[in-house]
């Protein structure tokens, strides 16, 4: 990830685009956690912001209330790892997604979870969103 391309909060500010982004990233996953596939309800900091985590698309994922709560401040990845419902195909999902590669991560996602469908037209109108955020 190029920290420079980074989309930051800040030049988003005004809430109508902030509404979108944020439904945005719900889109992805077709509003289904990141970490457990229920229904996202929030969008989680994968790196806490206490930890120097950024408000970028990068570092945010959808996520239930349960898994946002439960994890605090914890790393992501260290904080997943401990859970009932682990599956190493959402934490390379995780990864991917951090790294700026949605497409691979949304692939993750649904390889994990095979009831969830990518809806093609949805899918690249975000991606034309988020390439121009
Ligand atoms: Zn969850």
């Amino acid at each position: 990830m190029h920290i420079n391309d980074a989309v930051f909060l800040e030049d988003l500010c005004p809430k109508f685009r902030l509404r979108q982004w944020r439904k945005s990233i719900h889109k992805f996953t077709g509003k289904s956690c990141i970490y457990c596939g229920k229904p996202s309800e929030s969008i989680d900091h994968v790196i806490p912001r206490s930890q120097g985590g950024l408000s970028t698309t990068e570092n945010c994922v959808p996520a239930c209330l349960s898994c946002n709560g439960d994890k605090s401040d914890e790393n992501a990845l260290f904080w997943y790892r401990k859970q009932k419902f682990y599956d190493p195909r959402r934490a390379m999902a995780i990864r991917a997604w951090l790294e700026g590669d949605l497409r691979l991560a949304i692939r993750l996602i649904q390889w994990a979870n095979p009831n969830f469908r990518v809806n093609d037209k949805n899918y690249i109108k975000d991606e034309s969103e988020y390439n121009a955020a």
